[in-house]
């Protein structure tokens, strides 16, 4: 019996090989490297951390996926006065920012990046997959005004097979999302590859590529199941 567990140990610094083989294929990733991420995923994925210790640290990684996912905005220059002296800083131009996390689990991920951008606009897509096609059906979809002006950073902690996240992506363009980033704590390189043969324009941004998927698609090593997990349903 194939089981969602894999007693074999899986070396995560295997992702650098894995990070070479995918840029084979058009679209960007970009695993974001930190000794803080590579601490809280390691947290994340010890499947005795409790539930609190869990959206926590998820809240914590997707801020810091949303500063890397930010880095490309533009800015312009201010003067701003000190106590001491007047000298000239930078703000970030009036960018329109639509957080988008696909229901259930990318719901976890918005109060990170609300904290970066406090102004954000959110809007929800939910999918389920059709039990007997397996096709991805959508259920719901409430987008921010303006869509096709802003900056979107669609959030899903998982990446397996890209199956929601090509979806989503075909929903948000559909409504005329011109500007779409992605962003996943843990993606598998199948759904890197399934989100970049539709999508090469949208940027993924993850903070960990992990080594496949098993049986029942789930990520190995992964975390487990995010949803699960997050809302405490195991
Ligand atoms: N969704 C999850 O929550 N976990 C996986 O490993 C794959 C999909």
């Amino acid at each position: 019996m194939t089981t969602k567990k894999d007693s074999q140990s899986h070396h995560p610094e295997n992702a650098h090989n894995r990070e070479e083989k995918h840029h084979k294929h058009a679209g960007e990733l970009v695993i974001v490297n930190h000794p803080l991420i590579k601490h809280k995923i390691t947290l994340l994925r010890n499947k005795d951390t409790r539930v609190n210790i869990f959206r926590d640290l998820v809240e914590e990684v997707s801020m810091l996926l949303g500063f890397e996912a930010t880095k490309d905005f533009p800015l312009y220059e201010v003067e701003v006065e000190t106590p001491v002296a007047k000298t000239f800083g930078q703000k970030i131009e009036g960018k329109k920012v639509a957080i988008v996390p696909i229901l259930r689990a990318g719901l976890s991920m918005i109060n990170g990046l609300t904290r970066l951008m406090p102004l954000a606009k959110v809007g929800h897509i939910g999918i389920y997959r059709n039990p007997e096609t397996f096709e991805p059906v959508e259920y719901f979809c409430k987008l921010p005004t303006s869509i096709e002006k802003r900056a979107v950073l669609l959030c899903d902690p998982m990446l397996a097979t890209g199956g929601s996240a090509v979806a989503a992506i075909d929903m948000l363009k559909k409504r005329g999302a011109q500007n779409i980033k992605l962003l996943c704590i843990i993606s598998a390189p199948e759904g890197v590859k399934a989100v970049h043969e539709k999508h090469p324009d949208v940027k993924i941004f993850t903070a960990a590529l992990d080594e496949c998927l098993n049986s029942h698609a789930y990520i190995v090593p992964g975390l487990g199941d995010a949803g699960d997990r997050i809302y405490g349903t195991l």
